[in-house]
C-alpha cells in the first residue's frame, strides 16, 4: 500500500511571516495520518517555518531546489546538507520551472537526486511534457526519457517520489483528464519496474501536478496510480489545500 502524499510548492511568495501563518493554517487545520503532508516554501522561510512545525510533526519540509555538491566555490546555491541542517525531509528536484528558466538538464536532475540521497534527504522528482510535444504524440517519449535519467542504476530507487506534471497544466487551469494522467502514471511506474523489478516500482509513489485543486483532486486520486499530488497555486490558501488533502485520504 503507497501512503498518499501531497506537497505544497509555494514558489516565489510569501516573506517568512506570510510563511509562518501558512504553514501553521495548515498543520492546525488537518487530522494528522493517513495522508503525508509537505510544504515547500522559499529558502529565506525555511528555518523559520522549520522552528514552528516543531510541534506538528505530521507537516514535513522540502526545499524547492538543491545544488548537486555538498559544498564548494557555488555563488548563490543551497546545498542538500545545508537542507537538512534547517530542517528539510524534502527536496523538489527538476521542476519545469527550472527545466525552462534555469537550464536544468536530466543530467543536472540526477546529480542533484544524488545530492539528496547523500544528506538523507527525500527527492520529489518531476518530469512532463510540453504542449508541442503533447500535440506531437511525444508524452510518452518525453517523460521516460525524464524517468530513464531519475531512475538508471539509482540505488535508492525505492525511497524517490515523482512527480508526473504536464507542462501545460502548471499554472494554467488546464488540468489533465484523470484517465489519461492514469495512463502516464502507469507507463512511469512500469519504467521503474525495468530500472528497479516490479516490487520496487509498486512502492514508489508518483504524484500529479498541474493545476490540481479541491474539485478535480478527488478524480484524479482514485486512479490507481495516482499517489498524491504536486501543488502550486491552491497550496498557497490554506483552505484549498487542506481540501485537497482531505481529498487524499
Ligand atoms: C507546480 O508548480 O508544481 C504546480 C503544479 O502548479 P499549479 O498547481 O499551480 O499548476
Amino acid at each position: 500500500m503507497r501512503r498518499p502524499l501531497v506537497a505544497g510548492n509555494w514558489k516565489l511568495h510569501n516573506t517568512v511571516r506570510d510563511s509562518v501563518a501558512l504553514a501553521q493554517a495548515i498543520a492546525s487545520g488537518m487530522t494528522p495520518g493517513e495522508v503525508d503532508v509537505v510544504i515547500a516554501p522559499v529558502f529565506t522561510s525555511l528555518a523559520t517555518v522549520a522552528s514552528c512545525l516543531s510541534e506538528a510533526p505530521h507537516v514535513s519540509l522540502a526545499a524547492q531546489d538543491v545544488h548537486w555538491d555538498d559544498k564548494g566555490a557555488f555563488t548563490g546555491e543551497v546545498s542538500a546538507p545545508l537542507l537538512r541542517d534547517v530542517g528539510c525531509r524534502y527536496v523538489i528536484i527538476g521542476h519545469s520551472e527550472r527545466r525552462q528558466f534555469f537550464a536544468e538538464t536530466d543530467e543536472r536532475v540526477r546529480r542533484k537526486i544524488d545530492a539528496a540521497f547523500r544528506s538523507e534527504l527525500i527527492p520529489i522528482a518531476c518530469v512532463g511534457e510540453t504542449l508541442e510535444e503533447r500535440e506531437a504524440g511525444k508524452t510518452f517519449d518525453v517523460v521516460l526519457r525524464q524517468v530513464d535519467a531519475i531512475a538508471k542504476a539509482l540505488p535508492q530507487l525505492d525511497q524517490i517520489v515523482i512527480a508526473y506534471e504536464p507542462i501545460w497544466a502548471i499554472g494554467t487551469g488546464r488540468v489533465a483528464k484523470a484517465e489519461d494522467a492514469q495512463a502516464v502514471h502507469a507507463a512511469i511506474r512500469e519504467r521503474l519496474a525495468v530500472h528497479g523489478g516490479a516490487e520496487t516500482a509498486s512502492g514508489v509513489r508518483v504524484l500529479y501536478g498541474g493545476s490540481v485543486k479541491a474539485d478535480n483532486a478527488k478524480g484524479l486520486f482514485a486512479q490507481a496510480d495516482i499517489d498524491g499530488a504536486l501543488v502550486g497555486g491552491a497550496s498557497l490558501d490554506a483552505a484549498s489545500f487542506l481540501a485537497i488533502i482531505e481529498a487524499a485520504r
